[in-house]
């Protein structure tokens, strides 16, 4: 494969939390990043925070609709001549229990996690295939594809929908070259909007601690000991796409410090 250092990079939803800090960690490493996100603006400042714009660029893309993520995938190729890598991490979590749950709800989920990630990683395989360069594709799933728990339907069963994503997408572009695998992150509370924008403040209730106390609370139910954060995330992407991964595909990695078995 590529060294990571010539490669360009597409992570969508990368304006915030763990997919900032993998746009920042492959741009330190070397990587051209394009960061895709809902907001223009917010993911320019994301991209500018990074570097400069022939390091990195930030466009609008929400991955549900299938013009914005060609049109994210073009930049890549106008901007730094190619692509070669590309992150799934756009996402959100309602949090609502089966009875909760409205079509509405479910079809949200689906759409940005499901859908999104297909229809990004199939403008980009297009690509990738093109350039008979190899590549990497990788998933942002959840341990909620794997642990069943309360009041995540539509979240997990789209999450496993990722996970499976990547089993099928693992076996069709193997002959291209293309490694796809997934990484499962749990309880990235700092630095998550996800956690910020509601899903945190329901967490803390479930769990009957403070929500400031949710991500010590998360440590203390790992097997670690620690919490975990966007940056251990995105050392699992730097691994799975480094030279040294290179036989390596249909795999998932968990970021999660370690699951209690009960
Ligand atoms: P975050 O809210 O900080 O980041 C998610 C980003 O995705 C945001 O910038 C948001 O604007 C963007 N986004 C949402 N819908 C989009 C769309 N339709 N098109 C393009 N971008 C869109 O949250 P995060 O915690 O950093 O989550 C990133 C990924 O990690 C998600 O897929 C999430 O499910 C997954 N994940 C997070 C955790 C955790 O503990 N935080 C655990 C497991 C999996």
């Amino acid at each position: 494969p590529k060294p990571l250092a010539t490669r360009v990079a597409l992570v969508t939803g990368a304006a915030s939390g763990i997919g900032k800090a993998i746009a920042t960690r492959l741009a330190a490493e070397g990587a051209c990043v394009v960061i895709a996100d809902l907001d223009l603006a917010t993911a320019q400042a994301a991209a500018a925070g990074i570097g400069t714009e022939d390091v990195a660029i930030g466009v609008q893309a929400n991955v549900t609709d299938e013009a914005q993520v060609q049109a994210s995938v073009d930049a890549a190729v106008l901007a730094f001549g190619g692509l070669d890598l590309v992150v799934n991490n756009a996402g959100l979590s309602l949090s609502k229990s089966l009875l909760e749950t409205t079509v509405a709800d479910w079809d949200l989920q689906h759409n940005v996690m499901a859908k999104g990630s297909f229809l990004v990683s199939r403008a980009a395989a297009r690509v990738l295939i093109d350039q008979k360069l190899g590549g990497d594709i990788i998933y942002i799933s959840s341990k909620n594809s794997i642990f069943a728990g309360p009041n995540n339907i539509a979240y997990s069963a789209t999450k496993a929908d990722q996970a499976h994503q990547v089993r099928l997408l693992a076996a069709e572009l193997g002959e291209h070259g293309v490694k796809v695998n997934g990484i499962n992150p749990d309880g990235v509370v700092r630095g998550s909007g996800i956690f910020a924008g509601g899903w945190g403040a329901k967490r803390a209730a479930v769990y009957g601690v403070p929500e400031e106390e949710l991500g010590k609370y998360y440590a203390q139910r790992t097997l670690l000991k620690r919490e975990v954060l966007p940056e251990n995330v995105a050392n699992a992407v730097f691994v799975l796409c480094s030279s040294d991964l290179s036989h390596t595909t249909g795999l998932h990695i968990p970021v999660d410090a370690g699951v209690a078995a009960a």
